[in-house]
């Protein structure tokens, strides 16, 4: 079940909004630029430009999609720093 701790917490969170690709993506370089973001937007809230994901805060009706299909997202540091030891 583990692995499916993510998607737990996100579904806990009741602040799911587009901004959180910028600030917990995009802002700390974790972002590769793949586009999944924009296309899992239903409401077009979600665009790239020049490679990097922008949200149009008038259009995001804050449902998580965007978050919840980022790859980065699940990015496990948790597990790579205790497996490295770091
Ligand atoms: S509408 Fe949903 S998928 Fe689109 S930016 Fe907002 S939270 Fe993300
Ligand atoms: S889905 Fe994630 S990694 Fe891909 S462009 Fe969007 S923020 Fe970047």
């Amino acid at each position: 079940m583990e692995y499916l701790q993510p998607a737990i917490d996100i579904a806990s969170c009741n602040l799911a909004c587009g901004c959180d690709i910028k600030t917990n993506i995009a802002n700390k370089s974790l972002c590769t630029g793949c586009g999944t973001c924009a296309l899992a937007c239903p409401t077009r809230a979600m665009t790239m430009i020049q490679g990097r994901p922008e949200c149009n805060k008038d259009r995001c009706i804050k449902c998580g999609s965007c978050y919840q299909h980022c790859p980065r997202a699940w990015f496990p540091y948790e597990r790579i720093k205790k497996e490295f030891n770091l």
